[in-house]
């Protein structure tokens, strides 16, 4: 399959974040289409400060030996030597990753030179096409990860959705225009505005951490959803991450919906995006760069 083929075999499903063999097997239990093997979740990293990188290869290799779904791991924003060697280690996708430290502020990698298919993440359409022409096959919405506060993704697939309403519905000569209003190449533009979706599996990220966020995502055209900080930082992790997959699965059945809502236990505290990011007390990585 191409890369882009590849990643349409994720449609419908929820990718978990997970930093040990034990998390990785709950969430292949639960049903997640992969996982994301990683060593602090953006939650923990937020915590922690400092430079965050790759995580350690021997930790992937060993969530990649024990589930048999496949296994995501994320190198930093321009570091194409990471991902070189996420490659060498076997991993299914790459997510070039906001949530990590800037490798590099101005340029992304450039992803055709990979053979393994790359997720990039996005605010708006613009982003999300330059993205794509630097050869990533799955777009997701940045939303703000690690907060447990669903607002920015939200906003990003919003942003998306409206940019391609109005993509859709304007003329050749008006899109030469838009597209170089948005700063996307035109071809990507046009063929977006036939589709009157992204060209590529466009995933929710960033803040969610409840079967109910999990289904606004999808009711917002979300191909699937990204949790990450949301299962392992709460009361059940094995109980809401089923929750979040059947959410995914039934998230125009608002019955079936609140039956699965039921009794998940705690979920993560979260960070309010707006009181914590707006007021300088956290970083937004949304807003990383321009
Ligand atoms: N994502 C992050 C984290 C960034 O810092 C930047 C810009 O430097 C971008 C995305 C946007 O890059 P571009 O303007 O090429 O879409």
């Amino acid at each position: 399959a191409t890369k882009a083929g590849l990643a349409q075999m994720l449609k419908g499903g929820v990718i978990m974040d997970v930093m040990n063999v034990e998390q990785a097997k709950i969430a292949e239990e639960a049903g997640a289409v992969a996982v994301m093997a990683l060593e602090r979740i953006p939650a923990n990293i937020r915590r922690d400060g400092g430079v965050a990188r790759m995580s350690d290869p021997a930790m992937i290799k060993e969530i990649i030996e024990a589930v048999s779904i496949p296994v995501m791991a994320k190198c930093r924003i321009g570091h194409s030597v990471e991902a070189q060697i996420l490659q060498a280690v076997g991993v299914d996708y790459i997510d070039e990753s906001e949530v990590l430290t800037m490798a590099d502020d101005k340029h992304h990698i450039g992803k055709h030179a990979f053979k393994v298919p790359f997720v990039c993440g996005c605010k708006n359409l613009g982003e999300a096409l330059r993205r794509i022409s630097e050869g990533a096959a799955m777009i997701r919405t940045k939303g703000e990860a690690g907060t447990g506060d669903v607002v920015e993704a939200v906003k990003h697939q919003r942003t998306v959705m409206a940019d391609i309403r109005k993509a859709a519905s304007m003329s050749d000569d008006e899109l030469y225009a838009f597209a170089k209003d948005i700063q996307a190449p035109y071809h990507l533009l046009k063929e977006t505005a036939r589709l009157k979706r992204l060209p590529v599996v466009s995933f929710a990220a960033g803040g969610v951490a409840t079967p109910a966020d999990a289904a606004l995502m999808m009711q917002l055209g979300c191909d699937g959803v990204f949790v990450g900080s949301g299962i392992f930082l709460s009361g059940d992790p094995a109980k809401r991450a089923r929750a979040i997959v059947q959410a995914v699965t039934h998230y125009n059945n608002p019955d079936m919906l609140a039956q699965i809502s039921e009794n998940l236990g705690e979920a993560m505290v979260g960070i309010s995006v707006k009181d914590e990011v707006k007021t300088g007390r956290q970083t937004s990585y949304a807003d990383r760069g321009h």
